[in-house]
């Protein structure tokens, strides 16, 4: 379970009503019982309900089950596309370990506005699912020019070009260090961004295969190719 308070030794943790209304009303869990918890900076620790009510309720840390882990510095840069596929880019994300979760706005990107909230909280849940102990951060949608304009050139960008589709775009002699995945919406880049982008000394344009891959496909895609190739 993710929480906000501190975690150590005998602290104690205030339940939320939700949290309340998942450990007792859908977990079944009741005093006694030994739940994990997680904050993002202070590792797993397995906790103990010392007091379970409808609305709220409190645990009691006892030890330290696992150190605060911290995935590679890698940033996933994703132009949102339909809320389903986005809620998947967002879990798939965290399962596969990313630090940071940049929503951007291309030209051909239908919505012009995220709920940042409730992406976020899908980022809690899939750490939560997968036990992890860190959350990535959900930035503020950015528009794509803005982003590149202030971009800091020490972190590299794995640029998926739809265009790339089918060509031999290999990805040897790239280094690992500080990275972004970039994917674009539905209905790709368009040509200035491409431009833009193959003008840009940090940004490494990349193909994942020989088809056009739906955007949700491509994140999960271009995540695992970087693990793989560049990962540390
Ligand atoms: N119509 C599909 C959909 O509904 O999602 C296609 C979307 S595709 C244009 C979305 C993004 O996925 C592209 O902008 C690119 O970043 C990435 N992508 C998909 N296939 C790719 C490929 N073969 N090589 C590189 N990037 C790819």
């Amino acid at each position: 379970l993710c929480v906000e308070h501190p975690l150590g030794p005998g602290q104690p943790v205030a339940l939320t009503r939700e949290q309340a209304h998942y450990l007792f009303g859908v977990m079944r869990l009741s005093v006694g019982a030994t739940v994990a918890l997680f904050n993002g900076r202070d590792g797993e620790w397995s906790a103990e309900v010392v007091d379970a009510g409808k609305r709220g309720g409190t645990l009691e840390c006892r030890e330290q089950t696992a150190p605060q882990g911290s995935p590679p510095d890698l940033w996933l840069c994703f132009a949102p596309v339909k809320k389903t596929r986005t809620d998947f880019i967002v879990e798939k994300a965290v399962e596969l370990g990313v630090r940071r979760l940049l929503p951007v706005q291309t030209e051909f990107t239908n919505s012009e506005r995220i709920r940042r909230d409730r992406l976020q909280a899908h980022a809690v849940e899939a750490a939560e699912q997968c036990g992890a102990t860190f959350v990535p951060e959900v930035a503020e949608l950015v528009r794509l020019d803005r982003l590149l304009a202030g971009w800091d050139g020490a972190r590299q960008i794995l640029f998926c070009d739809e265009a790339l589709a089918g060509q031999d775009a290999p990805l040897s002699g790239l280094a690992p260090g500080p990275w972004a995945v970039l994917i674009g919406p539905e209905g790709g880049f368009s040509q200035p961004e491409r431009d833009r982008l193959r003008g840009m000394d940090a940004a490494h344009p990349v193909a994942l295969g020989p088809r056009i891959l739906r955007a949700d496909t491509a994140a999960v895609a271009a995540l695992v190719l970087w693990q793989t190739r560049l990962g540390d």
